[in-house]
């Protein structure tokens, strides 16, 4: 058989985006995904504009709800509350199923082939024919380059010899049924609980006729908890008293990116099998949707040269991706790991912080990189105002 230009291992939005740009551009691909499509995804749900707007096709179909409000809730009694409201909708609430689905029904309207039920077993280099050679459990598949679309556990990135250098973190998602007055009551915001697990936050998504409610913990503890106690005592905090229905699911975010590299021999790592989940949010769709489409612009660009490829999609990755992902990282670790004074600057700047990540949702602005001089400046105020009014 001829050999395929791409093989893109996964179909969840960065492999379906990727196959939709080469696709577009007259590639041919082969996308291998190991279930049979469409297949339920652990995931919140929630698109927000910025991930949204990559998308220049319609998804109302794949669409459950268009939320245009957020809320935050800070402190162990949710002691703090901050709104912010948008005309166009912050997060717009999706299951990957359908969503998922539709991406790569967008790709199919370019030939491309697909192996469903099929999972990545073996991966070589074909040197004198400039080829990779993919092995599934059913064929074997020769592409001029491997895209590892494949999620957190990336076997293809194990097999083409990445060691772990991403920061992992577990979650749990449970679609859940409640009474018509909690649905009612709990289905006009995105609920975001900051506090209510160690270093994370629960999440409380309105679906068509379900809510997703989950728990993560997004830094790195000395212990490890047992989040399924932590999700029971969110439910109470929502005011959640009987569950109707109840389906269960764990995973892992890789919320920070790989530290050697994103391209390894013809092989190209994008979304989270690279590891570009938000540090701070760890919504990992938006950058699942732009690495797809920054891997698949450099290969073009490069015109299948794979040491251009290589160059491109680095210089892109540096442009779009990885400064914000830096500056995350930093932040996530003021945020998540000084509670307290974090709390307490927030009663002074809790609405500017939300408006803050409300515009990060929207795609209008990124974090600031000289977030260090503006929280010691602010610091400084708030220190001032302390001593002048001790009560406040
Ligand atoms: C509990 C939880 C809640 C989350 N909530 C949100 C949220 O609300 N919003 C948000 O933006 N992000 C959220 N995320 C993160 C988001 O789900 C991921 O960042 C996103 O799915 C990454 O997309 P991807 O295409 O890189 O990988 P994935 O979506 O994981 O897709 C990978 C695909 O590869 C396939 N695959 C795996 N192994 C093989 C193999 N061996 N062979 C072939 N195919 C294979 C899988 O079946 C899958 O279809 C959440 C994650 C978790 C765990």
């Amino acid at each position: 058989m001829e050999p395929f230009d791409a093989v893109i291992i996964g179909s969840g939005p960065s492999g379906a985006s990727t196959a939709i740009k080469l696709a577009e551009a007259g590639w041919k691909i082969a996308l291998v995904e190991k279930e049979i499509l469409p297949r339920y995804k652990t995931c919140g749900g929630g698109l927000v504009y910025r991930g949204r707007n990559y998308l220049p096709f319609d998804i109302s179909s794949a669409v459950e709800r268009e939320l245009h409000q957020v809320e935050i809730f800070f402190g162990k009694k949710s002691t703090l509350i901050f709104k912010a409201q948008r005309e166009k909708p912050i997060v717009t609430m999706i299951m990957r199923d359908s969503f998922d689905s539709l991406l790569v029904n967008q790709a199919k309207k370019h030939s491309i082939v697909i192996y469903e039920g099929e999972k990545i077993t073996g991966l070589e280099n074909d040197e004198n024919k400039d080829l990779a050679v993919v092995k599934t459990d059913k064929r074997t598949i020769a592409a001029k380059f491997v895209i590892a679309a494949d999620g957190a556990l990336s076997p293809t990135a194990k097999l083409a010899g990445w060691p772990e250098t991403r920061q992992i973190c577990p979650a749990l998602e449970y679609e859940i049924k409640v009474s018509p007055t909690d649905f009612e009551r709990l289905s006009k915001t995105v609920r975001f609980d900051m506090d209510v697990v160690p270093k994370g936050y629960g999440w409380c998504f309105p679906k068509k006729n379900h809510l997703s409610v989950g728990v993560g913990n997004f830094m790195k503890l000395t212990k490890t908890l047992n989040l399924k106690t932590y999700y029971q005592d969110y439910l109470q905090t929502l005011g959640i008293s009987n569950v109707l229905e109840e389906q269960a699911h764990g995973f892992i975010i890789p919320i920070s990116p790989r530290t050697d590299g994103f391209v390894k021999h013809r092989v190209f790592l994008i979304g989270d099998a690279a590891g570009f989940a938000d540090p701070v949010t760890a919504e990992g769709i938006s950058n699942a949707i732009l690495s797809g489409n920054l891997v698949a612009k450099a290969l073009v660009e490069s015109q299948a040269n794979l040491d251009k490829a290589t160059l491109l999609y680095q210089q892109y990755l540096d442009e779009k991706i990885l400064p914000e992902l830096l500056t995350g990282i930093k932040l996530a670790k003021l945020f998540y790991n000084n509670q307290k004074l974090r709390n307490l600057m927030l009663q002074k700047l809790g609405q500017t912080a939300t408006e803050a990540m409300t515009d990060v949702f929207m795609g209008v602005r990124s974090y600031p990189k000289d977030y260090k001089e503006s929280i010691r400046r602010r610091l400084k105020l708030m220190v001032f105002s302390l001593k002048k009014n001790p009560d406040f």
